[in-house]
């Protein structure tokens, strides 16, 4: 008898799933609206010019292939929270902000959550947002915390229920955890206004509650670094101890190199180096240390002026032609099929995705009468959008809910 006999088959990956049914279909049509992995006009993986660049510095350099420390590269991380915080944030001036590499932002997640489930001094409940990244409640429930669910989506305005967002946020446990998407949110495209992130900061005050921001868009959403990092920079400037997961998959292009970020803002740098220490051994056990290349190239780029004026214009490139899917995406719907429904959070909605509001029914029918593959919550890349393709895409979805 095999020891794995009593292995049961477990389900698919909701999110991976959608790629491998889009590569078994055939058909020259077909379109691929379900990872979160920018397309350039052409539909095309996209390699920055700052990161091909970046690349060959780091080449040139002649670079050994050494282990890195437990945190990571100590100049990347240090510019990584430059670039979430803000050079002129108080914690990075008055060093108490703890920040070690991670393997990208799922990492830093994972990272987050062992360490606060070791060393959280209140009760370990993790809030996170109705709907979310499909990975964050897996991460946080095998990293120990108790997971719950806050209200997010409002179903019949397809945005958010800021409502119920605040009133389930005042309802509580004081001191819980509550997971935060700092831009772009992810599957939904609603982001909280500047006015609404201030009540948030308040009740979170008021609630003694732990904010973790998950930022895996920075520049994602409305092109500029500065103003994607509006939520974070205020709670931090309100006085709140945050965690943050950073990840430059999306805003570099470094999906498969696995750059990201984990932080922690301290009282100050006595406590800083004791929490420090608590994240190597957190880490060590986990993977010892992170990879060495991609955090290289960020670095590069990071502390490169000249490269890091090239990357901010790719970003918002990136960002302006999303944008630019919306609009057409919105026009064809609205204007030239006159397709049945209210499509005006197309364009309203913010980052990589978008929360269409198409049924499982309808996303059914889309895979198999007209080979466009999305999640089943109706989520699209607008990434997967381009020119060659968005009229085969928007008469599908009209034929599919007429
Ligand atoms: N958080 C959110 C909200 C995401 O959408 C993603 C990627 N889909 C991640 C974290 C982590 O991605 P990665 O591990 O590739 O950086």
């Amino acid at each position: 008898l095999s020891a794995w006999s009593a292995v049961q088959m477990g389900p698919a990956d909701p999110i991976l799933g959608v790629t491998e049914a889009f590569k078994a279909d055939k058909d020259p049509r077909k379109i691929n609206l379900g990872v979160g992995a920018y397309r350039d006009g052409n539909g095309k993986p996209y390699i920055l010019t700052s990161v091909k660049k970046a690349e060959e510095i780091v080449d040139a350099s002649g670079p050994d292939k050494e282990y890195l420390p437990i945190t990571g590269l100590a100049d990347f991380t240090k510019n990584a929270a430059i670039l979430a915080y803000g050079a002129d944030s108080t914690p990075l001036s008055q060093g108490s902000i703890a920040v070690t590499q991670s393997i990208s932002g799922t990492g830093a997640l994972r990272i987050g959550g062992a360490f606060l489930a070791r060393h959280y001094p209140n009760a370990k409940i993790i809030y996170l947002p109705t709907p979310s990244w499909g990975n964050h409640t897996p991460i946080f429930r095998d990293s120990g915390l108790e997971v719950r669910g806050y209200r997010y989506f409002n179903k019949e305005t397809v945005g958010l229920d800021f409502e119920g967002l605040k009133a389930d946020l005042r309802a509580a446990p004081e001191q819980s955890i509550v997971l935060l998407h700092a831009c772009a949110h992810n599957p939904t495209g609603i982001d909280p206004t500047h006015e609404q992130w201030k009540e948030i900061s308040d009740i979170v005050a008021e609630k003694k509650l732990f904010p973790f921001f998950d930022m895996a868009y920075q520049g994602f959403a409305t092109g500029s670094i500065p103003n994607d990092a509006f939520a974070l920079r205020h709670f931090v400037a309100q006085g709140h101890q945050v965690a943050l997961a950073q990840s430059f998959a999306k805003n570099m292009g470094l999906y498969g190199e696995r750059v990201g970020a984990f932080s922690l803002t301290t009282s100050g740098p006595e406590e800083k180096a004791r929490v420090d220490s608590q994240l190597k051994i957190v880490i060590r056990p986990m993977y010892s240390n992170p990879p060495l290349h991609g955090a290289r190239i960020a670095n590069t780029i990071l502390s490169n002026e000249a490269l890091y004026s090239e990357w901010e214009a790719e970003v918002k490139t990136m960002a302006e032609r999303i944008i630019s899917m919306r609009e057409k995406l919105y026009n064809m719907l609205t204007h030239d099929l006159k397709t049945p429904g209210e499509w005006g959070h197309i364009k309203s909605q913010i980052g990589m995705f978008s929360f269409t509001g198409l049924t499982p029914a309808h996303t059914q029918a889309l895979a198999e009468r007209a080979h466009v593959y999305m999640t089943r919550d109706g989520r699209i890349s607008m990434a997967g959008l381009n020119g060659g393709n968005i009229e085969h895409f928007a008469t599908s979805v009209d034929a599919a809910v007429k």
